[in-house]
């Protein structure tokens, strides 16, 4: 008898435990219907007027609330709440008549329990609109895109505002080149908490103004926040942020190598006899032809431009794309092609093979300066043997970058090992190098020098911040640029319960 009772009264206690709130609700019956399965449910909670808190009251009537809940297996749940009205017997209560509060299962005037609302939201938050709306269908629960983002851009009550201590900002782009937005991160916690449409001094220093507390600012070297956090907050902290740091060297240490190639290029073909120049090769010959061509295209853009054509007149008379006559007709002279391809080995070099009676050699010419940069700038240890072998031959090729590898190792070395005693003297090395770039980056350096000293020794960085601006560039992808500042931000910042 009692192995019976067991078995039985398993499923209903196992379903009872499912509601979603099981010492508030009492379970009355479940059907099956074809649109899926419906709990009904009562409230067992005792009665109290939510206006004076007397128990002393009296049965008035009852509704029901259609619910819709968490599916089972893939089929929609329906709550089929009794909800019982009472009166207040207290003389003294304003309040005569009131509803049983169901707190924490739905709120007032839902259609659906909290819990169904929160995953609703949480995976509108993870997926945005349309593709939560796809899975949820499959899940068994259904809802518009529409619904979906209301929910996720729905304001969570507001939290007890913690304060920011260490604050990193940055920028992000609307769109690249021509509008940013701003990004503001607390440091210590790790996670966004805001983001601004703008980038400017003024809505940042405001910011600030509204956020008191804030100790430490980490920023790029762009003068905005700078400024801004020197408005804002003047008595914060400001520290330069080492990835912007690291960012602006390599791009300093790329262009310095582009420039070298192009001087080790150049000097190879003067080394080269002009003698054997009378012998083209194949490659050179075509290469000439092509120059010619494009030279005498370009002189006639030039004159027509001179006649006062319009731009487009001419693209159509030289057979030439209108940006392309834009871009001659702006430019200081004649532009000479870019050569794009790493791989072409250089017809000078080849030339030079030649004469001396050897077969031409496989040495490279063009090396991509990103790449290189990259393996100049990670300890040798860490690289496999063909980056090795990448690396050895460009320095063969163009033996001054040593030079530039060791400043930007230097430099590296003081981030890595958080001593700034020799920055001043690293800086000066720089300006007074060859290397324009490098001197430029020196420069900057020394113009911001207490924020950059501080960025080497304290232990903030806007890493963290970069990755979740690399988030947020997905999301906007994700809705294809359409999602107005609200969505974004929604969807940018973290979700709350
Ligand atoms: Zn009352």
């Amino acid at each position: 008898m009692v192995r019976y009772l067991e078995v039985v009264s398993q499923p209903m206690d196992v379903v009872r435990s499912s509601l979603p709130n099981a010492d508030l609700l009492e379970l009355e019956g479940i059907d099956q219907t074809e649109k899926g399965i419906v709990l009904r449910v009562q409230s067992k909670e005792t009665p109290r007027c939510p206006a004076c808190s007397s128990s002393e009251v009296t049965y008035h009537s009852t509704y029901v609330r259609h619910l819709r809940d968490l599916p089972w297996q893939g089929r929609p749940v329906q709550i089929q709440l009794k909800a019982r009205r009472f009166r207040c017997r207290n003389r003294q209560c304003k309040r005569k008549i009131f509803a049983e509060s169901s707190l924490g299962v739905v709120t007032r005037k839902a259609r659906a329990t909290n819990r169904f609302a929160q995953s609703l939201r949480m995976i509108g938050y993870v997926l945005g609109g349309r593709p939560a709306s796809r899975l949820l269908e499959r899940l068994g629960m259904k809802a518009s895109r529409d619904t979906i983002l209301r929910r996720v851009q729905k304001p969570s009550a507001p939290e007890t505002e913690t304060k920011v201590r260490v604050l990193g900002v940055d920028d992000w782009a609307w769109r690249k080149h021509q509008k940013y937005g701003t990004m503001l991160m607390d440091l210590e916690q790790r996670h966004v908490i805001d983001l601004l449409p703008v980038r400017s001094a003024t809505s940042f220093a405001d910011w600030l103004r509204q956020h008191p507390g804030v100790q430490i600012i980490a920023r790029d070297r762009c003068g905005l926040y700078a400024e801004g956090g020197r408005k804002g907050a003047p008595s914060a902290v400001q520290v330069t942020d080492r990835y912007h740091l690291m960012t602006n060297l390599s791009e300093a240490v790329e262009h310095t190598l582009q420039e070298l190639q192009i001087e080790a290029r150049a000097a190879l073909a003067q080394e080269a006899s002009p003698k054997s120049c009378k012998r083209l090769t194949l490659v050179e010959a075509r290469y000439h032809r092509c120059r010619q061509a494009r030279y005498e295209r370009y002189m006639a853009v030039m004159e027509l431009g001179q006649q006062g054509y319009t731009q487009l007149q001419i693209a159509e008379k030289v057979s030439v794309g209108a940006e392309t006559v834009a871009r001659w007709l702006h430019a200081p002279g004649f532009p000479e092609r870019c050569i794009r391809s790493d791989r072409r080995r250089d017809p000078a070099r080849v030339l030079q093979d030649e004469e001396r009676g050897l077969q031409p050699a496989l040495t490279r010419t063009h090396f991509s300066s990103a790449r290189v940069t990259a393996l100049l700038l990670t300890p040798p240890r860490e690289l496999s043997v063909t980056q090795l072998r990448y690396r050895d031959s460009f320095l063969r090729f163009c033996p001054t970058a040593y030079n530039v590898r060791r400043l930007a190792l230097q430099f590296r070395a003081m981030l890595r090992w958080r001593r700034s005693v020799r920055l001043s003297e690293w800086i000066e090395k720089a300006v007074g190098s060859k290397f324009s770039f490098l001197a430029q980056f020196g420069r900057t350096l020394r113009r911001d020098l207490r924020a950059v000293e501080l960025a080497m020794t304290a232990p903030w960085s806007n890493g963290p911040l970069e990755g979740h601006i690399n988030r947020l560039k997905m999301i906007k992808r994700q809705m294809y640029g359409r999602a107005g500042f609200a969505l974004l931000k929604a969807r940018v910042l973290p979700l709350s319960a």
